[in-house]
Formats: C-alpha cells, sequence, structure tokens
C-alpha cells in the first residue's frame, strides 16, 4: 500500500526482551543467510564472527530476587546525531567502504572497498563489526548451501549485519516490475523469521502501517546508549525496570527521566 513515506524509508526493528529466551536461534539464522563463516572452535569470542550477538543481562541480585534478560544485539544502524547519517563508523573510514542509505537508514559495508584497518570497529560504541581473520572454509558440501546474493567475505576485511540488505533488494526489484510497493511481509530479516518467539519486528519505522511503527512508541521502549545521540534503528521493550536502566548503563541512582531532560536541553542549546 502507498503511503507519503515511500521514498524515504528508515527499516529498523523492535525487540521485545521480555519475549527473548535467548536461544540463539537469530545468530544461527543470520549466519546461514549471509555466509558467516566459522570454525571448530570460536570459543574465542575477540575472533569469532556473528553478526547478531545474544548478550545476557543479569540485575547482580541474589536469589530469589535475580533474573536475568537476554539481549540480541545486531549492527544498531545508526543514523547519528541529529539523525543525518553520521553514523560511528561511516564517519570514521577513512576508504568510505561503509556508508549511510538516505533512502533506507542502512548502513552498508562494502567489502571491496575496506583494506582492513579497523577505525571502524574502535568508533562502534556496539561491537558491532568484525574483522575476517580468515578466508572462509566450508564443511564439504556445505558450499552448495550458500545464499547465492550474498557475496562470502575475504580474510582481512571487516564484516557486520546489513538487515539482510539482498532481501531488500529483490522485494524491491519484484515490486518495480510488477509496478506496485513492496509489502510489509515481502522484506524481512533472517533473524525475524528464525526467532521462535516472535520477539523481534522488522518494518519501516516511518511508515505508519508498518508494526515497529507503533511498537516503537510503546512508553517502556528504549535504544542502546540513547545519551550517545547514535539515533539507532533498533528499540527494545521491556517491562522490568533495571533491564531499561542496563539499556543505557544509568549509575545507581541516577535518573532516567532527569538524565533525557539534559539531553534534550543540551540539544536544544547547540541548535540541534
Ligand atoms: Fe556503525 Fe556500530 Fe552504529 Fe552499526 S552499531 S552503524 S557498526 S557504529
Amino acid at each position: 500500500m502507498s503511503n507519503e513515506h515511500d521514498n524515504n524509508k528508515k527499516f529498523g526493528m523492535v525487540i521485545d526482551l521480555d519475549k527473548c529466551t535467548g536461544c540463539g536461534s537469530c545468530m544461527v539464522g543470520c549466519m546461514a543467510e549471509n555466509n558467516v563463516p566459522f570454525r571448530k572452535d570460536e570459543t574465542d569470542k575477540l575472533v569469532s564472527l556473528t553478526w547478531m550477538r545474544v548478550y545476557k543481562l543479569t540485575n547482580g541480585k541474589d536469589f530469589p530476587n535475580a533474573d536475568t534478560c537476554y539481549l540480541p544485539r545486531p549492527c544498531q544502524h545508526c543514523g547519528g546525531k541529529g539523525d543525518h547519517g553520521h553514523s560511528p563508523c561511516v564517519s570514521v573510514c577513512p576508504a568510505t567502504a561503509t556508508d549511510y542509505g538516505y533512502d533506507t537508514g542502512v548502513v552498508s559495508q562494502i567489502y571491496t572497498r575496506c583494506f582492513g584497518c579497523r577505525y571502524c570497529m574502535a568508533a562502534c560504541p556496539y561491537h558491532a563489526r568484525y574483522f575476517n581473520w580468515w578466508d572462509p572454509v566450508w564443511p564439504e558440501g556445505m558450499e552448495k548451501m550458500l545464499t547465492p546474493d550474498v557475496s562470502p567475505r575475504m580474510r582481512g576485511v571487516v564484516e557486520k549485519c546489513s538487515f539482510c540488505y539482498h532481501r531488500w533488494q529483490e522485494a524491491k526489484d519484484k515490486a518495480y516490475v510488477e509496478e506496485r510497493e513492496v509489502e510489509e511481509a515481502e522484506y524481512q530479516t533472517a533473524c525475524t523469521e528464525a526467532c521462535p518467539a516472535g520477539a523481534i519486528t522488522f518494518g519501516d519505522l516511518n511508515n505508519h502501517d508498518h508494526a515497529v511503527y507503533k511498537l516503537k512508541k510503546n512508553p517502556n521502549a528504549f535504544r542502546l546508549l540513547e545519551r550517545l545521540d547514535t539515533n539507532t534503528k533498533i528499540y527494545y521493550t521491556s517491562e522490568r525496570e533495571w533491564v531499561r536502566r542496563a539499556g543505557d548503563n544509568y549509575l545507581e541512582g541516577e535518573d532516567p527521566k532527569s538524565v533525557m531532560k539534559k539531553m534534550a536541553h543540551k540539544k536544544g542549546g547547540s541548535g540541534h
């Protein structure tokens, strides 16, 4: 269905942390869809590759008040200060190997331009970027199962979540030929489809008809490290206050509302 926002899409996710069970299906779905290589021993997290990673958070209390939350973390597709596309990683890349798509809000990675300096990894506040230490090797026969629309990456480059951008291109091309708009269900990421708990919702944050548009307005919605002004496109929701506080590293006794108020005041003063 057509609407006024068709030319200004802003793809994003709303992840319900009260539904996530930490099963890791999103990580596996992402790896299978995006030809992410793996080795026998992936225990060294400094060199392992997972575009989507599930973190475990705890409230630090003893039984019976202990509580756990699982937090899936893809690239947050930051819009940067004032949402002008100045994402932390895009701003520092000397090879323009990563770019902000103003028509989709997706932060891309162009592997053939990347020369592996890893400045983007140092700049990313969400640890969402991974360096490819080895050329991909697949168990015999598995190379036939690779996704043909996603190029496997060579060693020496940085890679990350692309919101399964190849799926967007495919849906867009199909809709173009049929002279119609892309339907919400036609472009969904692999992790969204793989989640058995239905915790991940994906869509156009600018489109009033998409589920994410309403979900992001949930009073319990928050974004990670919001006070950095990275304007991320991944919203999280949780009814648990300690989870929402953990999302922005609030200090003990710090009031989230007053911090955000101060930030809004600062932005007003700096003209943003
Ligand atoms: Fe770049 Fe990291 Fe933001 Fe993704 S989460 S856009 S890699 S700074």
